[in-house]
Parts: C-alpha cells; structure tokens; sequence
C-alpha cells in the first residue's frame, strides 16, 4: 500500500533540503503533483495531506476527474502532456495552467478558447532543449517568436517555460533552461515559473534554478 501523505512529506523535504543547499528560498519552489493514470481516491488523498496543484497528461481522462473533483476547493489543475489542437478548447476551458504550449497555431487556439471572463490561462513554454528530434518543444531559435506572440494574447498570461531534459545532457540543459529564464524574465513581471524536474531529477533541477518541480512516481506510484 503506498502512503500518499508520506510520500509527499519525504519529497517536501527533498525540496527543503535542495533548497537549503542552493541557499534557495523554500517557498519559491513548488511541487506539482503529477497523477496522471492514478485513480481519483488517490487525487483527493493528496488533496487531504494539503496539496492543491495537480499535473495531468491526458486530456479525456484529466477532465473526467476534473468534473468528479469540483468539490474540492482551490484545487488547481495545470496540463502538462503533448497538445494536439482538437483538444485546445477542453484545457483552456477546463485548467489555469498550461505547461506544453510549443507553438503558434496552439497558443492561437487556446486564447480564442479561453473565455475573457476567466482568469487569463496560464502559460510555460515548453522548450526543446536538449534538440531531440522526436520529443515535443519549441526550439531556441524559434522561442523568441513564440514569445511574442504570447505577449499578445489578451486571455494567455505567459508565466514560464518548462522542460523536460535528455538524461545524458541533463546539467547542461538545466544551466541553458535557467539563462532562457532569467532573459525573459527581465522585462515580463508576471514571469516567475520555470518548470524543471521530476521524480528523479527534483534535486539537481531545484539547484539550478526550477521554480516549480513535477513529481508523479515518487508521489502516487510506478505507472503500469
Ligand atoms: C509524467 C510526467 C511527469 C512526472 O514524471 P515522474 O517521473 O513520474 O515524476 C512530469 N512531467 C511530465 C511532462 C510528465 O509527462
């Protein structure tokens, strides 16, 4: 039987500790608990022991437990998983957060979606790093663009960039992830969220700069 309270205490005090070592505030750190595939009792378990951002990767099955979970208060869902453009109006109107927006024609369909009546969606880029060519991501050259269309979406608030690392370029990803960070974030005030580390890598992505760490394993489980 896996202890969801437990499991969220052991790896609050891998952030604490991460943080301490990078004379890090701990607060500025926060950890999204990704519970895709895993079972609602599990989600409002997590939700007991005091978490309240959630990570999901797969749109039908996210929103299914979104509609099941309304009674759970100020609980926020953010949508980390590849998007295919059929599915854009179902995360913006169904998550604040978007983590996977890689380019123009998504961002164009969310913001039509959002209502501007909600809270502006908000919005990571995710980047390419390590220049794989099967894994999603908008690349470096093409990041400024992005960029600046984003800006101009009046129902979109870009917040951040996120990314996943090849393992093999990990250190170096995180060190170029942090540099593309700390340029946006100059002349952007709402900027603050760079989305970097999971269950194996939160130590090393919290020493290099990530603002918000995205655990699923280490929280809810092996997936099957
Ligand atoms: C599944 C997933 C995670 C969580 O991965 P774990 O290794 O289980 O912590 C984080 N980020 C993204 C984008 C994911 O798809």
């Amino acid at each position: 039987m896996i202890d969801i309270k437990d499991n969220l205490a052991i790896i609050k005090q891998q952030i604490f500790q991460a943080c301490q070592q990078s004379n890090r505030c701990v607060d500025d750190v926060i950890l999204l608990a990704v519970s895709k595939t895993k079972p609602i009792n599990l989600i409002e378990q997590a939700y007991q022991a005091g978490q309240r951002e959630f990570g999901e990767s797969y749109v039908q099955e996210a929103v299914d437990k979104i509609n099941a979970l309304t009674h759970l208060s100020q609980l926020n869902w953010h949508f980390i998983g590849p998007i295919q453009s059929n599915k854009t109006k179902l995360i913006a109107t169904h998550f604040s957060w978007v983590h996977s927006v890689d380019r123009i024609k998504i961002a164009t369909r969310l913001n039509e979606h959002r209502s501007a009546q909600d809270t502006p969606l908000n919005v990571c880029l995710q980047v390419n790093i390590s220049g794989e060519r099967s894994k999603s991501g908008v690349t470096v050259e093409e990041l400024p663009a992005l960029v600046e269309f984003i800006d101009r979406c009046e129902n979109l608030t870009l917040r951040g960039l996120m990314a996943i690392p090849e393992k093999k370029a990990e250190k170096t990803s995180y060190i170029k992830m942090f540099e593309l960070f700390n340029m946006l974030k100059l002349n952007r005030e709402k900027l603050d969220t760079l989305s970097m580390g999971m269950s194996n890598d939160l130590v090393p992505a919290i020493a290099n700069g990530s603002t918000m760490v995205r655990v699923g394993s280490a929280i809810f489980g092996q997936r099957e």
